[in-house]
């Protein structure tokens, strides 16, 4: 409670100049506190017991708002709660409140909020990244130690590499969906973003494993994270993608991302050349496989059952149409227009089926690659955080940001992204990716670093 109390505190203090949090849930967290505090007085261990978070605001929570950043969700409080957060509170964890982020995880800067903008800790004129721009911004500056966030492109990886803070993308079915408002279904993963490998693997191993509620949910056991953060590197076989390293990619980065690959040799890590042929494809493919999804998920926001209802509506058919043009932002307009157009009879095949084939050969490449090494290591972002408003007119530009994110979440393979250092100041990341289920590997390998 004392924690509780004093974080609720420095939130109160700091994040008017942040904009992290959408909502602050001072009274609930500090009666789920004493919950904690009970629990542990009658001989209940556990990390997570008493420990402070937040959840990026697409996850739905009982009775406080969840708004996905958009204005359509405008007074939306679910009649329940994600499983993410259903277990996350069953471990004990006390939730401080909920996360700004890019309307309905549309983007890669956290610019497109109906809430505002969120500002990096580490440079207040630059963006935290996004979509989960307020959870990498809330555990930068401290407000929490650890907080969720979800990944359809980069969402989790991305801003924590903008923010000098380790997140995970678990494998596609590893963590529920169930209760987490969908973006584009078969791309969609929530996972945790926290300081450090070991904090990741704390939250993983809370939110992971089969749920009946998602049918996408794989019923596998989930490994215990914590205890394979401490084996050996030696012998470790680490890819390094040329495609990774070519035009586009800040040398600074490319610098610091092989000092981290120096560092990991030192740990007896060997290091190989290998070749992603087709992922020059991926952000084209990503652009319409995504918005085609969104297209059909957004679909359900009609004014009627969710949220926001446009005033005096003349008729049904008016009812669905101001409801949406006023409570959708731009981004969101233009993604859902790219979706049905992709989706639509005639176009359907050169863009939508064109763009799965080219996703399947992505997720071929990296299942041949993975015959010759245990993980692939490549900086997370071409270029650190930009400046606020910089790139807000020009969508394409901000699509390219996320060439080396993507490609995970079209194969479906587990990333993590953790620090790398600093250029000019500004945070860097360096990306891992493994075999399909070896969460547990990412997060030994960067723990190893840490
Ligand atoms: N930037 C990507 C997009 O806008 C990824 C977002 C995400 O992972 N939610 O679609």
């Amino acid at each position: 409670e004392e924690l509780t109390r004093s974080l609720l505190a420095r939130i109160h203090q700091l994040d008017p100049q942040l904009n992290s949090f959408i909502s602050i849930t001072d009274e609930p967290a500090i009666e789920q506190a004493r919950a904690a505090d009970a629990r542990r007085a009658a001989g209940e261990q556990g990390a997570l017991l008493g420990a402070p978070i937040a959840h990026k605001d697409l996850f739905c929570t009982e009775g406080v708002l969840t708004s996905c950043g958009s204005k359509i969700l405008d007074g939306f409080k679910a009649p329940y709660d994600a499983t993410v957060v259903a277990r996350l509170k069953a471990a004990g964890a006390v939730s401080l409140g909920k996360l700004n982020m890019d309307e309905f995880a549309m983007g890669s800067s956290n610019e497109s909020s109906h809430y505002g903008a969120v500002k990096n800790p580490w440079a207040l004129d630059r963006v935290p990244g996004g979509s989960s721009g307020g959870s990498a911004a809330a555990v930068a500056a401290r407000l929490v130690p650890a907080a969720t966030g979800t990944d359809t492109g980069g969402s989790i990886r991305q801003p924590a590499a903008f923010t000098n803070l380790t997140g995970i993308k678990p494998t596609y079915g590893r963590v529920s969906r169930w209760g987490m408002i969908a973006y584009a279904s078969s791309l969609d993963q929530g996972g945790p973003l926290a300081r450090t490998a070991e904090d990741c693997a704390l939250m993983l191993g809370a939110i992971a494993g089969f749920d009946p509620k998602d049918s996408t949910s794989v019923d596998q056991p989930v490994d215990d994270y914590l205890a394979s953060l401490n084996q050996p590197l030696a012998g470790l076989r680490i890819g390094l993608p040329k495609e990774y390293f070519g035009a586009g990619l800040d040398s600074r980065i490319a610098d610091a991302v092989l000092a981290v690959v120096e560092e990991l040799k030192k740990l007896g890590a060997i290091v190989k050349e290998i070749s992603l042929p087709n992922m020059q494809h991926a952000i084209p493919a990503y652009y319409v496989i995504a918005p085609a999804e969104a297209s059909s998920n957004l679909s359900r926001f009609d004014g009627v059952r969710f949220g926001y209802r446009c005033e005096n509506p003349q008729n049904l058919e008016d009812l669905y149409k101001r409801s949406r043009a006023e409570g959708f932002g731009a981004e969101v307009k233009r993604r859902i227009m790219v979706g049905t157009y992709a989706l639509s009879a005639g176009y359907y095949d050169a863009y939508y089926l064109k763009a799965q084939k080219i996703r399947r050969l992505i997720k071929s490449d990296f299942i041949s690659a993975f015959n010759d090494v245990d993980v692939i290591l490549g900086p997370t972002t071409p270029n650190p955080a930009w400046k606020l408003g910089e790139k807000s007119n020009d969508p394409v530009a901000q699509y390219l940001e996320d060439i080396y994110t993507i490609t995970a979440n079209l194969a479906g393979l587990p990333g993590l992204s953790m620090p790398a250092g600093f250029v000019d100041g500004l945070p860097v990341g360096v990306q891992l990716l493994a075999p399909y289920f070896q969460e547990s590997r990412l997060l030994n390998v960067a723990h190893q670093y840490q």
